[in-house]
């Protein structure tokens, strides 16, 4: 996403805006894939103030989640408010003074917009907030069938567990970090 910023760079102190909408790929992120089920849309405005851009702006889109309870996926919407200052400068003279570099006439809002993604989107979330997860035992969605294991594994708890139930308690515990 570039913006041609000619104008602007002559008239300081103008304001103009962009909207951008943009099918997004997949994004990595600490072992997760970040998947977009809708168009990213980015609304920025700039204005140019004699030594650089103030931005601001809103960026959202929708993603494929996956219950961290019971592994199902569903959609969840997710919107970012942001304002970023852009200078002319080295990317990392940039980064130093916690600002985006941008050079000629064009504002390349690639980098910010990756940024905003990585660290606002959503990573960990429950299909519904009363989501009664898969059981630690037998690993079936308590949302969907009722098992008897609960009362068996009272019973009997030293049982092993089996991978199934593993992984059910591990995506249980995920939800409490
Ligand atoms: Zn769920
Ligand atoms: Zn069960």
């Amino acid at each position: 996403m570039k913006i041609n910023v000619a104008l602007e760079l002559k008239l300081a102190g103008k304001t103009a805006s962009r909207h951008f909408e943009e099918d997004y790929a997949p994004v990595e992120l600490g072992g997760h894939k970040l998947i977009f089920t809708m168009p990213l849309s980015v609304d920025i405005s700039y204005a140019f103030d004699g030594e650089g851009f103030n931005t601001q702006g809103v960026l959202s889109s929708e993603l494929l989640m996956n219950c961290t309870k019971c592994n199902s996926e569903f959609k969840q919407r997710f919107s970012v408010e942001f304002s970023e200052r852009f200078i002319k400068a080295s990317e990392e003279e940039a980064e130093e003074l916690e600002c985006y570099a941008f050079s000629g006439e064009v504002l390349d809002i690639d980098k910010m917009v990756l940024d905003l993604i990585v660290l606002n989107a959503p990573v960990y979330r429950l299909c519904r907030p009363d989501c009664k997860g898969l059981c630690p035992e037998c690993g079936c969605d308590l949302n969907i069938t009722q098992c008897s294991c609960s009362k068996r594994h009272a019973d009997d708890p030293a049982k092993p567990v089996s991978p199934l139930a593993q992984l059910a308690q591990l995506l249980n515990h995920e939800e409490e970090v």
